[in-house]
């Protein structure tokens, strides 16, 4: 587990700025929410964090590491997209271990902790499966699973929920929860559905056109919101 610390973050897609000196401090352990409307910024912040996208100006730091240039291998992240695509040709079993086989990790470490993994997530049955052969909710428990294994420092989620059902969707946003419990690890998660972020985070971070409007618990957003954006985002319906 570390602590991540965005500081005076920009970034700008040639001409065109898209952040603009974002801070943000991610507790250790904490399990933090960005929200704000499609194309404010989060996935791009998120994907800075990752080390999968350059940063323009400021720092960024993982525990007492500044991670500016380094890549992302080497980060010790781990991060859970929408198009969890998992490989069609490979077992549940198989597509949890790939990412440590890549990394050469040690075949009887691989085992254990796919072992866990899937204890964790309840697919030990599935394990031999291939991702055509499980639902929705269980594929996406896979593609938790390749990031469980690999026992990182930080979890990055983006929207990993988006492509589900309303139903599941309620599900699996108890079950991250309850993961994030029982791993404790640092979590930044991105949204754009404020219910997701009121039910899911210890702390929240709304955003909105590459700025960072409030920072709070869930209950602080509700009662005091800073301004009349932050104000209409959260308090309107889902
Ligand atoms: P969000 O995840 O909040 O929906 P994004 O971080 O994806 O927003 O995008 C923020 C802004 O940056 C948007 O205006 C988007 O069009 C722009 N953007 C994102 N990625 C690129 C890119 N690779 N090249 C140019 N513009 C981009
Ligand atoms: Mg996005």
């Amino acid at each position: 587990m570390a602590q991540v610390a965005v500081r005076d973050v920009s970034k700008a897609f040639g001409a065109v700025k898209v952040l603009h000196g974002v801070n943000v401090d991610i507790p250790d352990g904490a399990f933090v929410v960005l929200v704000g409307p499609s194309g404010c910024g989060k996935s791009t912040l998120l994907r800075m964090v990752a080390g999968l996208e350059s940063i323009t100006g400021g720092t960024i730091s993982i525990g007492d590491r500044v991670v500016n240039h380094l890549p992302p291998a080497r980060r010790d992240i781990a991060m859970v997209f929408q198009n969890y695509a998992l490989y069609p040709h490979k077992t549940v079993a198989q597509n949890m271990a790939f990412a440590l086989k890549l990394r050469k990790t040690d075949p009887a470490v691989i085992t254990e902790r796919v072992k866990k993994a899937a204890e964790i997530l309840d697919l030990t049955p599935y394990l031999s499966r291939y991702p055509r052969q499980l639902s929705g909710g269980q594929r996406q428990r896979v593609a938790m699973g390749r990031a469980i294994v690999r026992d990182p420092q930080v979890f990055l989620f983006d929207e990993p929920l988006s492509n589900l059902d309303a139903k599941l969707r309620v599900q699996m946003r108890t079950e991250i929860k309850e993961l994030h419990q029982r791993l404790k690890t640092t979590t930044i998660y991105v949204t754009h559905d404020q219910v997701e972020a009121m039910t899911m985070a210890d702390r929240i971070v709304v955003m909105q056109a590459g700025r960072i409007e409030q920072i709070g618990a869930p209950l602080e957003l509700f009662d005091r919101p800073a301004n009349t954006f932050v104000a209409g985002f959260i308090g309107s319906p889902a």
